[in-house]
């Protein structure tokens, strides 16, 4: 399989590009819109042709480069069924649903809290991209965009923490410049849960008084739409 990772340093945030050797078809999990050359560079450079670019939620730091890659490579884009509300996805994805790309199978897994859209991707058992659900020693913020704590405590608990201990776990963000985990290690260890209960969880999740992230307002409505800029005001 080939695997790079790929960080926007603006946004700390990380993408993915999967690919299979045999057809030298390849997926890309949260593109970021400023990256799209580097990312276009790294599947030319190794020989692979983008088909898919898959979000794990509707972000709020950042712009998707789906709808720029569909344009440029032709790659389909898939999101969250609870993502989008312009029907700009060619696929909205559920809970359980699965993504194939050659020999890849992404399985869907929602996992909701940090959004309620949020799903992570279990990648042929062995790894898992959680977006902003769980973070290394950490997970994503719940004050905004209808987050919520006790339901992320839940997706933590009852979807990934259930999964194998080796599966890697690959987040959408790291600002320490870590680059995956595993299953194992964070339930063990993972700071904001350990030791908690649920409600402590969601006490100290409640009491985070994080600024809003920079570009919400920009980043939000563009990502309901794939990324695609807004049609120009009439005069
Ligand atoms: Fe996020």
């Amino acid at each position: 399989m080939w695997f790079r990772q790929l960080l926007d340093p603006g946004t700390s945030t990380l993408s993915y590009l999967v690919g299979d050797p045999a057809t030298r078809e390849a997926l890309v999990i949260d593109p970021v819109l400023e990256e799209t050359d580097a990312l276009l560079a790294a599947l030319r450079e190794d020989g692979y042709r983008l088909v898919l670019s898959v979000e794990t939620h509707v972000h709020a730091d950042h712009v998707t480069g789906g709808a720029r890659l569909r344009e440029l490579t032709r790659a389909s884009v898939a999101m969250p069924a609870l993502a989008s509300d312009c029907g700009c996805a060619d696929r909205s994805l559920h809970d359980g649903d699965r993504l194939r790309v050659g020999a890849i199978e992404l399985v869907a897994l929602a996992t909701p809290g940090h959004t309620p859209d949020s799903l992570s991707y279990l990648l042929d058992g062995r790894a898992v991209f959680t977006g902003d659900a769980l973070l290394i020693g950490t997970c994503g913020r719940t004050d905004f965009q209808g987050g919520d704590a006790g339901a992320l405590w839940d997706s933590l608990h009852q979807r990934l923490f259930t999964l194998a201990d080796d599966i890697v776990v690959y987040p959408g963000h790291d600002y320490r410049g870590r680059t995956s985990s595993t299953i194992g290690v964070e339930r063990r260890e993972n700071a904001r849960t350990t030791g908690r209960s649920r409600d402590e969880f969601i006490a100290l999740m409640g009491a985070l008084d994080l600024p809003p992230p920079r570009r919400i307002a920009e980043a939000v409505p563009a990502n309901r739409r794939c990324g695609l800029p807004l049609e120009p005001h009439a005069a």
